[in-house]
């Protein structure tokens, strides 16, 4: 099976045994198969957190799965259980809908349900592991059931345990997460709070299109250039060094952290300042509006891909002492 379709990057890649599954029972099938075979397959949401390095792959489990069930509903709150396989925007919008808030600041993230606790999903000053109340998964090996709580997630920025000490073990089924019945209203984050300031009351509403609003001036769609949004993690870094690097750099963007020894830097700024905001070389490049976005113009080898990634962090570190790691997981 061809994987360029199923990956934002549209990297090509082929897949020896390529399966898709949209209910329980299809999962243990698979599940069995690819234990018979000896493989452990890639799990596929939409593809658009991953880079495909390597030409061919043993297998791709594809989740598919859809369907959202309210399982309990109190005076504040709802705790809905969703399909791996469900697209995330159509969940944020269907929440609001249905007058469940929380979500709304991470409107419009591209990718499946099952995938976005994998990194917990981040945007404009709210993460997933706020509203995450169990995650339900599958042993990608054994084909065992699982329940973990948020607590057992170790949910960080941008990380958690799926990503980390579980990585290659499990299939996520299910999440559940609790949402309120009460508008929650977060524009901390400067970038929505100066796209709110003319309404006096930002409704739940005001906030998911002003973030929506936001993206879409900004990001590329992946459906029109190939990308795979941030390419790079924000670096969390020294005071000492930032300090350091402030005598130098008097505008470097650097924000404080939870702990008081390390700050975060904007990867976006120290990749523009190295000048490679709207460079490109060959088919690749980092977006003329969003600089932390590495963009395909038509490229197809995951390697060159790196190998043009791995330029931007050598000037990035050859300027500021810092080596970027990269977001997206890599096969
Ligand atoms: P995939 O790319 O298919 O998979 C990503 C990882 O999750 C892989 O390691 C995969 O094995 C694993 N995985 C997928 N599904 C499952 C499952 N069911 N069980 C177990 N593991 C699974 N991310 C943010 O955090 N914030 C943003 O604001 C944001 N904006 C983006 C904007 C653009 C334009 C793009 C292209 C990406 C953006 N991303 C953002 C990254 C991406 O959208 C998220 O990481 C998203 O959750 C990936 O979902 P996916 O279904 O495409 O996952
Ligand atoms: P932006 O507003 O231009 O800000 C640049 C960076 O500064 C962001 O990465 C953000 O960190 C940080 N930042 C800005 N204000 C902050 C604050 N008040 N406190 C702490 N950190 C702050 O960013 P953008 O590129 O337009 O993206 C907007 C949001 O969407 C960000 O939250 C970003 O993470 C998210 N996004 C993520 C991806 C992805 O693939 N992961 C892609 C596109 C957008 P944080 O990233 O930590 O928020």
């Amino acid at each position: 099976m061809e994987l360029k379709p199923l990956n934002t990057l549209a990297l090509n890649c082929a897949a020896t045994h390529y399966i898709e599954v949209d209910t329980c029972a299809a999962l243990s099938h698979a599940l069995r198969f690819f234990s018979t075979e000896k493989v452990t397959p890639i799990v596929l949401g939409d593809g658009s957190n991953i880079v495909l390095r390597s030409s061919n792959v043993a297998g791709c489990l594809k989740v598919s799965s859809r369907g959202v069930k309210l399982l309990s509903e109190s005076a504040g709150n709802v705790i809905l259980e969703v399909a791996a396989g469900e697209n995330w925007n159509n969940l944020v919008d269907s929440c609001l809908a249905a007058g469940y808030h929380g979500l709304e600041n991470l409107a419009l993230i591209p990718g499946t349900v099952g995938a976005a606790p994998v990194q917990n999903i981040g945007a404009y000053g709210v993460e997933l592991s706020e509203f995450v109340d169990q995650i339900k998964f599958r042993n990608l090996h054994s084909g065992e059931r699982e329940t973990f709580n948020a607590a057992d997630c170790e949910f960080a920025y941008r990380e958690s345990i799926f990503k980390n000490r579980l990585r290659d073990a499990t299939v996520i089924e299910a999440v559940r997460l609790r949402l309120s019945k009460k508008p929650i209203i977060n524009c901390r984050y400067e970038a929505l709070a100066k796209a709110t300031a003319h309404i006096d009351t930002p409704t739940p509403k005001d906030i998911r299109d002003a973030v929506v609003k936001m993206r879409r001036s900004k990001l590329p769609d992946p459906q029109r250039i190939a990308n795979a949004g941030s390419f790079f993690k924000n670096p969390v870094v020294d005071v000492e060094l930032v300090d350091s690097l402030l005598t130098e750099y008097k505008e470097m963007v650097n924000y404080p952290t939870s702990d008081p020894l390390k700050r975060k830097l904007a990867a976006a700024w120290l990749i523009e300042q190295c000048g490679w905001k709207g460079r490109f070389e060959g088919q690749f490049g980092m977006h003329e509006h969003q600089a932390l976005v590495l963009v395909n113009k038509g490229g197809s080898s995951g390697k060159m891909l790196l190998e043009f990634a791995d330029g931007v962090r050598n000037s990035v570190f050859e300027k500021f002492s810092i080596w970027l790691d990269i977001e997206p997981r890599i096969y």
